[in-house]
């Protein structure tokens, strides 16, 4: 499907029976407030595995103005409330975000270009993140103690990321040591070094900070794999299990030594002889939204697009990522469909908004999602223009809402687990 019209456009004619298509839920069609104050959950869309902890932040009821303002009121206020705030607030929306809140948007970008985007705006005292949760914190970590970080609505958590928690990882860790130990090897490399994903709470950026780990992005976990060869002799990495074991697999590391860790079970559902021989031992987490894409799909698109060019993510699983033509970060997959030859054709396997602004920026081009349900970010979505409307409102008038702090003595390690991921270097870029 090549279209131009914004996805929840497309969800709202699939719903009404104006267009063909299907959806991943029908309730994908209502406002976010419809399910924001039912039993924790994802909201529509989300995997039947996702599992809301018990601590996450709950959103309040948003006041009734607007929830029953229709779009053309909300873009009034929205614009409004950002003219009267001008510098004094920054907007910046994920890649994943719903056009209709990416349109107010300063910066578009990942969750850690847009962080660094934030810190360079000194003079904003708001910073209005549309993503989810972990985003705001990073944002929280390197801006400036006195920009207050907001996240429009707090239900806006990632699933990936909760699949992991600071209790569940500390026992893992406990186990991990008590089997490796603590000593060096001849090489002063450590038994063991944590490795988070980006996509994580600050909870456990600070966990690896204090325990001589790193942090990665999609786009440089090979380099930051590296490092932690360098520094230890394996690797626990969180959450996301497909980053982890497609990255170490394009380095050379055997499957075999790539177990991964269900925290329910005892070792991680391992025995002693697998995790002594682990190079990677891979937290058994997950995004919902790439996890949907399948080799079916790929062939699917092959035998209608002859020549179509496959790119992933690699937040998808293996099969697909070894099937796909190439596979990287949505920098990498934005530059990639940038300097094609005008008339090429793309599959894209990742999250729908993405591919269709995509599809909409570059029309020289056929641009297609290569799950054909539509099937956006249901944690991303829950931030609606209503929720953007009333935080900015609330601005001006001296409130500060739904304000995402990370507590001084988890960001500092966090920082420093941040700052390592910086200094990493990968081999091309060793000794300038
Ligand atoms: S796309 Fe996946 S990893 Fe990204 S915010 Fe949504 S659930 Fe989390």
């Amino acid at each position: 499907m090549t279209t131009t019209a914004s996805v929840d456009t497309t969800i709202r004619l699939i719903d009404a029976g104006t267009e063909q298509g299907s959806t991943c839920s029908a309730d994908l069609a209502a406002g976010p407030w419809a399910f924001d104050l039912l039993a924790p959950g994802y909201g529509p869309g989300a995997s039947m595995h996702d599992v809301v902890p018990p601590a996450a932040p709950r959103q309040g009821e948003l006041p009734v103005e607007y929830r029953e303002a229709d779009a053309d009121e909300l873009d009034a206020r929205i614009r409004a409330a950002k003219d009267a705030l001008g510098e004094r607030v920054v907007i910046l929306g994920h890649f994943y975000q719903r056009d209709e809140v990416v349109a107010y948007a300063d910066y578009v970008g990942d969750s850690f270009q847009l962080a660094n985007a934030a810190r360079a705006r000194t003079e904003a005292e708001a910073i209005v993140f549309c993503g989810v949760h972990f985003m705001a914190e990073t944002a929280d970590l390197l801006s400036r103690p006195e920009q207050a970080v907001i996240l429009p609505n707090l239900a806006a958590g990632c699933s990936m990321a909760d699949m992991a928690n600071i209790d569940q990882v500390e026992e893992c860790w406990e186990q991990l040591l008590e089997l490796y130990g603590t000593e060096p090897d001849a090489d002063g490399r450590v038994p063991v070094i944590p490795v988070t994903y980006m996509n994580s709470s600050a909870a456990l950026k600070g966990f690896c900070g204090r325990n001589g780990g790193i942090v990665c992005t999609s786009s440089n976990a090979e380099t930051v794999l590296e490092w932690a060869f360098a520094h230890g002799q394996r690797v626990l990495f969180f959450p996301d299990q497909h980053l982890g074991r497609n990255t170490a697999k394009a380095m050379g590391v055997p499957l075999e030594a790539m177990p991964t860790w269900n925290p329910n079970e005892p070792l991680g559902g391992n025995d002693e002889a697998s995790l002594a021989d682990a190079r990677v031992v891979l937290w058994h987490g997950f995004c919902s939204v790439h996890k949907r894409f399948t080799v079916a799909q790929i062939e699917q698109a092959r035998a209608q697009y002859p020549g179509v060019r496959v790119i992933v993510h690699p937040e998808c699983p293996m099969p697909v990522v070894d099937a796909a033509d190439s596979y990287g970060s949505t920098d990498y997959i934005t530059k990639a469909i940038a300097a094609a030859p005008d008339g090429s054709t793309f599959a894209v396997g990742t999250e729908i908004n993405l591919v269709q602004r995509l599809a909409a920026q570059y029309p020289q081009h056929t641009i297609f999602c290569l799950d054909p349900v539509v099937c956006p970010c249901s944690t991303m979505y829950r931030i609606h223009p209503g929720y953007l409307a009333w935080v900015l409102e609330s601005l001006v008038a001296g409130e500060v809402p739904n304000r995402i702090t990370v507590s001084a003595d988890v960001a500092a390690p966090a920082r420093l687990a941040l700052e390592r991921m910086l200094d990493a270097k990968p081999p091309a870029q060793r000794g300038a």
